[in-house]
Formats: C-alpha cells, sequence, structure tokens
C-alpha cells in the first residue's frame, strides 16, 4: 500500500462535479443549489451535482423545442455521421468515463468499461438505423394516386433513467430519439450522474447543435411531474420501478403523450433435467450476481427440475461463495458494493423474511463490514412462494433456488407473478426448448444463454414490466410518427 494510505487503484481519475447540459451549455442550477454525489464503497462524498429549478427546465424545454426544429431539418446521413462520431467519443474515452461510473455507482470497473463501450456499439447501431428509417408506398386503388406512409419525428422527449446501468439506460433513449430526429430532456439519476453527463458530453463534442439534448438533474417526481404534462414534449420514456412506472405511464395517459416503459422484472431462470447443470449453474451465477444483482433482467426465481436440484444447489452456492467482493476499483474485486444505502436493508429483509419462512440459507446471507454498501452473494434454496422475494424484486445479490418436477408446474410458477420481463431456460432438449419459449409470459426468452441486451435486438417487457421495446426496429418506431399522405395530380 502506498504512502498516502490508500490503495494504487483508488487516485487514478479524480471525480468531477456534475453540472446542467441546457441549450449547448454546461452550467450550474440556476438557484445554485446542488445534491452530494456519495461513493457507495466508501461512504465518501466525493462530489455533487447541479440541482435543476422550474426555470431551468423551462430552458430546457425551450432549448428542446428549438433543438427540435434544427435537428430534424437535418439529413439522416449528417445526423448518422455526428452520432458514429461521439461513439467513437465514448470508445476513446472509456477508461476514464469507467473509472466515474465505478466511482458514483460502485459496479467492477471491468463492467463499467463494458458498459461504456457496450454505449459504443448501441449509439452505432442506432446511427445506422437513422437511415432506415424507412417509410412505404401503398398501391392505390385508382391512377395516378400516390399514397404515402411517412415516418416522422415525434418530437421532443423526456427521458427518465435509474442508476443500476448509469450510462446504458440514457444511451438506449438517447440513441434511438436521436437517430428518429427527436430533441431530448434527460433526467439522468442523481446518484450517479457523472458517468450519463459524460455521455451527453460525447455527444456535444460530436457536433450535435445546441438544444437538441439537453441533461437535468433534481427532485424525480418534481421534474416528471413537469416535464410529462408540458406541451413541448412529446414522448416519454421511462425506465425504473414498476411502482412509478404506473404513476409516469397514468399521467403521460392524461396529456396523450406516447411513452416507453421498461420496468421491473422477477426472471425465473429454468433448469430442466437434462440440462448441463454445470454450464447452467455457471451462466446463472454470473447474469445473477452482474452489477450485485441490480439489473432488471437478473435471472431471480432459479426453478430447478428434481433429478439435478442438490447437484444445482451445491455448484452454484459454492460459485457464490467464490465470488470475491470489494472496491469496483480494486482489479480483485468480482462484485462491487450496493449502489446505494437503500439497498442494504431492502436485501438483508428480503433474506430475513426468506428463511423465516423456510427457506435455507446456502451461501451469503449478510452485508459486509461497516464501511460502504458491500453484501454477500447470497443464495437461499427451497424458498416458500409466499416469502417476499419470490413475489417482489429484490433487485441485489439475492438467489433465490426451487425445485420442480412437471413442465406445467414450472410453466406455471414461471407466469405466476405480475412480471414479465426476462426468463431463462437450460435444456439439451429441442422439444422442452421450443415449448418453454413458447409457454412463457415475458417480452423476452433466452435458452441456454443469457444473451438479451444487444443493441439490436428487441429489449423490453409485457405485464407489470412495461410496455415498448429499447433495442431493434422496434425501438425506433417508438419515436417515430406515421404520416399518411395521398396525392394526387392537379
Ligand atoms: P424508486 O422506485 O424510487 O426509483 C427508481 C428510479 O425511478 C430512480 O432512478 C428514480 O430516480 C426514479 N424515480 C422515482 N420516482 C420518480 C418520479 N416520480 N418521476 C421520475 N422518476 C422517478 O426506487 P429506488 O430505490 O431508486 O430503486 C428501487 C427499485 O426500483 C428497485 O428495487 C427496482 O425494483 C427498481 N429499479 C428498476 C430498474 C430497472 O432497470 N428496471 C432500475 C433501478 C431501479
Amino acid at each position: 500500500m502506498p504512502k498516502n494510505g490508500k490503495n494504487k487503484w483508488e487516485n487514478d481519475v479524480a471525480y468531477s462535479n456534475t453540472l446542467l447540459l441546457i441549450n449547448g451549455k454546461w452550467r450550474a442550477a440556476g438557484s445554485g443549489r446542488t445534491i452530494p454525489i456519495v461513493n457507495p464503497a466508501t461512504e465518501e462524498t466525493i462530489g455533487n451535482v447541479a440541482h435543476a429549478d422550474r426555470a431551468d427546465l423551462d430552458e430546457a424545454l425551450a432549448a428542446a423545442a428549438n433543438g427540435f426544429k434544427v435537428w430534424r431539418a437535418m439529413s439522416a446521413l449528417d445526423r448518422s455521421r455526428i452520432m458514429r462520431k461521439a461513439a467513437e467519443l465514448m470508445r476513446e474515452r472509456a477508461d476514464n468515463i469507467a473509472t466515474l461510473m465505478t466511482m458514483e455507482q460502485g459496479k467492477v470497473l471491468a463492467e463499467a468499461k463494458i458498459e461504456t463501450l457496450a454505449a459504443a456499439d448501441v449509439i452505432d447501431w442506432f446511427a445506422e438505423e437513422a437511415r432506415r428509417a424507412y417509410g412505404r408506398v401503398i398501391p392505390a386503388r385508382g391512377p395516378g394516386i400516390y399514397q404515402l406512409a411517412v415516418k416522422e419525428p415525434v418530437g421532443p422527449v423526456a427521458a427518465f433513467t435509474p442508476w443500476n446501468f448509469p450510462i446504458n439506460q440514457v444511451c438506449r433513449k438517447l440513441s434511438a430519439a436521436l437517430a428518429a430526429g427527436c430533441s431530448i430532456i434527460v433526467k439522468a439519476p442523481e446518484e450517479t450522474p457523472a458517468s450519463p453527463a459524460e455521455l451527453l458530453r460525447a455527444f456535444v463534442d460530436a457536433g450535435v447543435p445546441a438544444g437538441v439534448i439537453n441533461l437535468v438533474f433534481g427532485v424525480p417526481a418534481e421534474i416528471s411531474e413537469y416535464l410529462i404534462p408540458h406541451p413541448v414534449i412529446r414522448k416519454i420514456s421511462f425506465t425504473g420501478s414498476t411502482a412509478i412506472g404506473k404513476q409516469l405511464s397514468a399521467l403521460a395517459g392524461l396529456h396523450m403523450k406516447r411513452a416507453t416503459m421498461e420496468l421491473g422484472g422477477h426472471a425465473p431462470a429454468i433448469v430442466f433435467n437434462d440440462a448441463d447443470v454445470s454450464s447452467a449453474a455457471k451462466i446463472i451465477l454470473g447474469a445473477k450476481y452482474r452489477n450485485a444483482g441490480q439489473v432488471c433482467i437478473a435471472p431471480t426465481r432459479l426453478l430447478v427440475q428434481d433429478k439435478v436440484y442438490k447437484e444445482f444447489v451445491s455448484k452454484f452456492a459454492e460459485g457464490a461463495k467464490a465470488i470475491k467482493v470489494g472496491n469496483g476499483l480494486d482489479p480483485e474485486s468480482k462484485m462491487g458494493s450496493l449502489a446505494n444505502t437503500r439497498r442494504v436493508p431492502a436485501i438483508e429483509s428480503f433474506v430475513q423474511d426468506a428463511v423465516a419462512k423456510g427457506g435455507k440459507l446456502e451461501a451469503g446471507g449478510h452485508r459486509i463490514g461497516n464501511k460502504g454498501y458491500f453484501f454477500e452473494p447470497t443464495v437461499v434454496s427451497d424458498v416458500p412462494k409466499d416469502a417476499r422475494a419470490m413475489n417482489e424484486e429484490p433487485f441485489g445479490p439475492l438467489a433465490l433456488i426451487s425445485p420442480f418436477t412437471t413442465f406445467d408446474e414450472v410453466a406455471e410458477e414461471a407466469n405466476r407473478l405480475p412480471y414479465g420481463l426476462a426468463s431463462y431456460a437450460f435444456t439439451s432438449s429441442t422439444k422442452t426448448a421450443t415449448a418453454i419459449g413458447s409457454a412463457i409470459e415475458s417480452g423476452m426468452v433466452a435458452i441456454n444463454n443469457v444473451g438479451l441486451g444487444m443493441p439490436e435486438n428487441p429489449f423490453g417487457g409485457v405485464k407489470d414490466s412495461g410496455y415498448g421495446s429499447e433495442g431493434g426496429t422496434e425501438a425506433m418506431e417508438a419515436y417515430l410518427n406515421t404520416k399518411f399522405i395521398s396525392q394526387t395530380g392537379v
């Protein structure tokens, strides 16, 4: 350890304060108010973020209205070129940006780097789609008539994003909106503001005109309640909990605003008797403890068929115990801290309740130390269905394993909850794979893998997990209106 008492990896990047981006200018809030930022691994205050008030929001709205006029008038090719440049800047700056993310969010640096580089891929993909927002020509019923379905940008967007993937959650909305020709006001997470601000900086530096992209922080409810009904805003997109998503979509409905809702999940991961158990345990383990389990598509209910149940539980628990937890900047750490102080008691109470109701603690179960929001990778087996964690999204490093016997029984359990975001299944039978893929009520199903979230693929849920897609051509569609034009000669 160096003389100053800190580890070598602790001093590499200076964490900077985060400003608002309004009409092309980085600036403090009009009121001068700020919100402190805490490093979840050390509990030290490492900076602050500007706290927007109503006057700042009014400026952002005026900027977005003007920015929309400028951006929609630009050719798709020019928009695409600027976006590609932003992607390049993200790649060039990835080391620095990833470090900021780890310092404010807690995830390990390798994951933060992957997220930053993945953002560049997302931008590139949507930049390509910008050039392919095709409409169509519809055969007419008479001669000399042209019938056109034309795609037009929906208008200025308000986007609300959470702290678990500070860049990715913004990037999907921002890239799709820009590709479609929309301007945007992003309300990024107050707890993890610096890394998403760097994403917007890449776009500004790449040449996005003033007003097209705007970034605000403040009190989430105050901002959404003001922006969603505002006449300038034509579309909203929210990622976060189902409870808040329902409130915001109700508000959007009241004001006839289009909405995309990417909400909570409670993914079943089904392991059939004929699966490669070691491989399934390893793959699910990686997906479960990524980002300390704070992932909407994380496998949560691990449903394992009776003949391989014991073997799976033992392999999975062994794997969980072997995960090294520590400061995300330490290259030795494989899982970082939880992102904020609220998650610690939340996970503790889920574990205590599951065990009190008869679940068996196979690994972890406790907070680690008393500095930083670290929690052990936790495994509870034989969890009864009435345990709270079997019904509410745990959103943390908690795996719940339960046995099943028949296909019908597991299909019913998979579909029991109101959530329907991601699902996973492991089997060596094509027949079972096809049957489970069709039986599960969820927006995404991965069979023998956990490969969800590539920019070219649809990403979204059904039931209480929301509506709309944040990936694939469907994501562009969410930011486009279809205008019908019927044209004849004079
Ligand atoms: P929360 O429900 O208060 O907040 C979730 C997110 O929504 C945050 O980013 C917050 O800033 C935002 N938010 C809250 N109220 C809002 C409002 N009225 N208008 C606009 N945005 C608002 O809870 P939390 O403690 O931050 O997270 C707890 C739960 O949220 C988790 O247990 C998880 O279920 C869910 N969550 C889901 C995702 C996801 O990727 N789907 C991400 C983060 C949190």
